[in-house]
């Protein structure tokens, strides 16, 4: 593997998009947070939108200030493109950062699905691996669409509840229609994911089962499992409509941070009957993403996920002048299947173990001088 080609790839794409673009594009681009964030183990959230509308009674997204009536995200495709040529930790091209839509907003909200699909054409176009979770239904025409645009997209409908579905997630599409419209995305030949996060205590327990058949019976394979995580304000939230977490609380003085609940058991009990079942099993939305865009990944203690035959190849002296190229001094100390070692002595720590663990999709352990302060050991904020 070229390691260096995937840097000049981005370069040339970066100058290609600044002839193209007019000087405010280009700065509200160069403003924007999506030249500079860095990518999480699971990959690099991609905002459609600002906001959401439908109030789901666990959404952490209002305790970070969103509001609840959404508006598009500012950026044009064009925009967020450019903007991911400037963030100095995302690499760019197929097998390179995984990107995810759906973190801070429904991505397919009526005010934001056509911003959802501009972003989709632009980065599918590319091939880095996608993924996109949503709560909504769409019609067969964005189902064209998306299939036209990422072939290899990563979508994982949500459904956590069938009965009081109304008091949880009070203005999201119904369960029932999801399901259905999760039929005709397998249909389109998307890969689909049911995306079963957060489990809810009490509910998502009760109804994984039916869940589970009703998913299977459209054709459905995977199966995404995440934990509840929660604020002072959330757990007040659900207490108000009858859910009571007391038994599960992680600590006793809740506050404004996200911490998940102790829901163990419940994951593990719903992975099994999902495995039963014949499905194949996530306990990260990324391992989801690795699948669809038929790649391998073994970066954190969730995997290994997808084929791990496609785990990138790639020797020590490679890395090396990769090092060089950016300017950096230090040296691959150790190289395996889960891990690469380097030891760098002159350098940002920080970048060289996101673009490593990008390219090489191993473990990243920086020592040495410009070590990271603080590494990223774990995936995907579900650390129960
Ligand atoms: S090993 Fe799996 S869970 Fe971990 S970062 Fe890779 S895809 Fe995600």
């Amino acid at each position: 593997m070229d390691l260096i080609k995937r840097l000049e790839f981005k370069e040339k794409l970066r100058n290609k998009l600044e002839n193209e673009l007019s000087p405010e594009s280009i700065e509200r681009a160069r403003k924007d947070p999506h030249a500079r964030r860095y990518p999480r183990p699971c990959g690099m959230t991609i905002h459609t939108g600002i906001g959401c509308a439908y109030s789901c009674t666990y959404c952490y997204i209002y305790n970070m200030g969103f509001p609840h009536k959404a508006q598009p995200y500012p950026l044009s495709g064009k925009e967020l493109l450019y903007a991911l040529t400037l963030n100095p930790y995302v690499v760019l091209g197929p097998g390179g950062t995984m990107f995810a839509m759906g973190s801070v907003t429904e991505p397919f909200l009526p005010e934001t699905r056509d911003r959802a699909l501009e972003y989709i054409e632009v980065l599918g176009s590319l091939g880095n691996p996608l993924q996109v979770s949503s709560k909504s239904v769409l019609n067969d025409e964005y189902i064209t669409k998306i299939k036209e645009y990422a072939p290899h997209i990563s979508f994982l409908e949500t459904v956590v509840c069938i009965r009081d579905c109304r008091k949880i997630e009070p203005l999201a599409p119904d369960p029932m229609n999801r399901l259905e419209f999760m039929g005709r995305l397998v249909k389109a030949g998307i890969n689909v994911g049911l995306f079963m996060r957060p489990i809810i205590p009490g509910i998502t327990d009760r109804d994984a089962k039916e869940i589970l058949e009703l998913a299977r019976e459209v054709g459905v394979k995977t199966v995404v499992l995440g934990t509840l995580r929660i604020t002072k304000n959330i757990y007040t939230r659900l207490r108000s409509i009858g859910i009571n977490l007391d038994d599960r609380l992680p600590t006793s003085r809740l506050g404004r941070e996200q911490v998940p609940i102790r829901a163990r058991d419940l994951k593990d009990w719903i992975a099994g009957k999902a495995r039963e079942m014949g499905f194949r099993v996530y306990e990260a939305a990324c391992g989801a993403n690795i699948e669809a865009a038929g790649l391998g990944c073994w970066a954190c203690r969730w995997g290994p996920c997808g084929d791990l035959s496609k785990l990138p190849n790639v020797d020590a002296r490679d890395v090396n002048e990769f090092l060089k190229y950016l300017g950096y001094s230090g040296s691959v100390e150790q190289l395996g299947d889960r891990r690469i070692v380097v030891r760098l002595d002159s350098g940002d720590g920080r970048r060289v173990e996101a673009l490593l663990r990008e390219l090489l999709r191993r473990e990243v352990i920086i020592k040495g001088r410009s070590r990271p302060h603080c590494a990223s050991t774990s995936a995907c904020g579900d650390y129960d």
